[in-house]
């Protein structure tokens, strides 16, 4: 038995179907021939474009338009003239055209996985994967498809890039696993859309197996049975068509209003970081969204996003809620979560530093773009605003008066908006949370933010592998926070709600139910699973 991180959920019994690539040699060979190295680059990235549009027509008939999204980011990435045209610089220095291509991944690569947000640092694994097809056409190897054809197999590979998951063919594939990987990576996240159950992070499962043999794959427990003897294999059929039987029915809850044992309604929402995600939300019966990390909205591009972009990115997701409740989000940016075209101080301790609402209040021209945009859009919905990275009441007051100030301005200009928005806060700074019973006099809501809390309660980086022991959500220190949190906002008749990681697990909610929090936000596809097992509590 193999253990290593559970990524998508489910059982899968079948035989393995090793991927092997052959491995390419880079070597540091120096060229004198310039313009002849750079046409053999433009000849690879040519073939690179047209092997990626057909995977991506590919993938548009197996997981629909919105998941091939990523190869049109592979497309747009081949005519990124800094990507493209770094290579070029490394081959006018003598490198030779694979090395160029390798060196500028790495120095790519490292950018994007410095980022703190998850988001940005997948997108790491689209350069790699981009990179890989244009070295691999270089040495005139191919990346060739899965040639599977054997019904019940199991894809054991290092890593699976995004082409190769778009390739797999679902009525033969039934699961995979691969060594690297975490539940954040590209694999799991296309193995949840997929459906098929996935375990990552194994390490060294490809030295473990060999073609043929025959596995049991756990997706919930992460955990691999090789070749299993036939009492094993009977216990996990039967597991199997429970889990399933088990998914069917939890859609029976997608439009059940969730109520406790004791008649507390409890409300579970989805987070979203583009508007597009709001589809996933309502189709998993999400009574609202209770959180909408609009950094998105910001990164990826060379400038700030317009008041009119992001009126209309707003108005979007509060239209198609359709009058349920949907908090925004002010900019959490800085930290490692830099934008390109903001140039931010250099700091030893980013992450105590310049960011979030301490850098909007610095920089009112920014902050006053996305208020004036969200006082806009109000009047489609049902708008709650939340500001991130609260540690003082000033910071609460002082982000209100900017927000008078856009109101007079629109009131001014004779544009329309709500008097019904909710003004709330992150709970994420310990200060915060043994401060709530104050802070609850005057902001409309909390919503706690364990991601962070709990790094800055344990003092344990929440990116760090090597302290990612001392990330305990259920410690007691974090647990009394919570509770404090929760206490001080009812007592003032305040509504609190969850948005971090921990809202959605499920060690962890039957102990939220009992602290009285009111509102849990989790990713789409924990919504059915946390609907149930609240409606199990007292
Ligand atoms: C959090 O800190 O828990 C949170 C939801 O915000 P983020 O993960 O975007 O920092
Ligand atoms: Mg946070």
């Amino acid at each position: 038995m193999k253990k290593g991180i559970a990524a998508s959920k489910g059982y899968a019994i079948g035989k393995v179907f090793l991927q092997q690539h052959e491995e390419i040699i880079i070597t540091d060979e120096k060229i004198t021939e310039v313009a002849a190295e750079k046409e053999k680059l433009h000849k690879a990235l040519e073939e690179a474009r047209v092997q990626i549009e057909a995977i991506k027509a590919k993938a548009v008939e197996s997981m629909g338009e919105e998941k091939a999204e990523v190869f049109e980011a592979h497309l747009t990435l081949l005519d990124d003239p800094e990507f493209t045209g770094a290579m070029e610089i490394e081959i006018d220095n003598n490198t030779n055209a694979m090395k160029a291509v390798d060196n500028v991944t790495n120095t790519f690569v490292a950018i994007f996985e410095s980022m703190e947000d998850d988001y940005m640092r997948e997108r790491a694994a689209d350069i790699k994967d981009v990179s890989k097809r244009i070295i691999a056409n270089l040495a005139g190897k191919s990346l060739e498809a899965f040639s599977i054809t054997e019904e019940n197999t199991i894809v054991v590979a290092h890593d699976l890039t995004p082409s190769d998951t778009a390739q797999l063919d679902k009525s033969k594939v039934i699961a995979f696993l691969t060594n690297i990987g975490g539940r954040t990576s590209h694999s799991a996240i296309m193995a949840r859309t997929l459906e098929i159950p996935a375990v990552v992070g194994m390490k060294d499962i490809t030295e473990a197996v060999k073609n043929g043999d025959m596995l049991i794959v756990d997706g919930i427990e992460g955990v691999v049975i090789i070749n299993p003897d036939e009492a094993t294999i009977n216990e996990y059929e039967a597991k199997r068509e429970s889990f399933l039987k088990e998914q069917e029915e939890l859609k029976r809850l997608i439009d059940v209003k969730t109520v406790t044992k004791s008649g507390k309604r409890i409300e579970v929402a989805g987070n979203i970081g583009k508007p597009e995600d709001v589809h996933q939300v309502l189709a998993n019966g999400a009574d609202g969204i209770g959180l909408f990390r609009t950094e998105f909205l910001y990164m990826d591009r060379d400038d700030m996003p317009s008041e009119e972009e992001q009126y209309e990115s707003y108005k979007y997701v509060l239209e198609k809620m359709e009058n349920r409740p949907v908090v925004i989000r002010t900019l959490d940016i800085g930290g490692d979560k830099q934008l390109s075209y903001l140039p931010m101080p250099v700091e030893m301790n980013p992450f105590l530093g310049y960011r979030a609402i301490r850098l909007c209040l610095d920089r009112k021209d920014i902050f006053k773009i996305q208020l004036r945009a969200l006082l806009k859009a109000s009047v489609y919905g049902n708008l709650k605003v939340m500001f991130p990275m609260i540690s003082s009441l000033e910071e609460f007051l002082q982000a209100k008066e900017i927000v008078e100030e856009c109101k007079k301005e629109l009131k001014a200009e004779g544009k329309e908006y709500s008097e019904n928005i909710e003004w709330g806060i992150m709970v994420e700074i310990p200060a915060a949370a043994v401060y709530a019973d104050e802070l609850a006099k005057h902001v409309d809501f909390f919503s706690i933010g364990t991601n962070d809390l709990i790094q800055y309660t344990l003092a344990a980086d929440r990116m760090s592998e090597k302290v990612s022991y001392l990330y305990n959500p259920m410690h007691p220190a974090v647990l009394k926070l919570i509770k404090m949190t929760i206490d001080g906002a009812h007592k003032q008749g305040k509504w609190v709600g969850m948005c971090g990681e921990m809202a959605g697990d499920e060690t962890a909610i039957p102990t939220l139910v009992e602290y009285g929090l009111d509102e849990f936000s989790m990713s789409a596809s924990s919504i059915l699973m946390a609907k149930q097992l609240i409606l199990e509590q007292n």
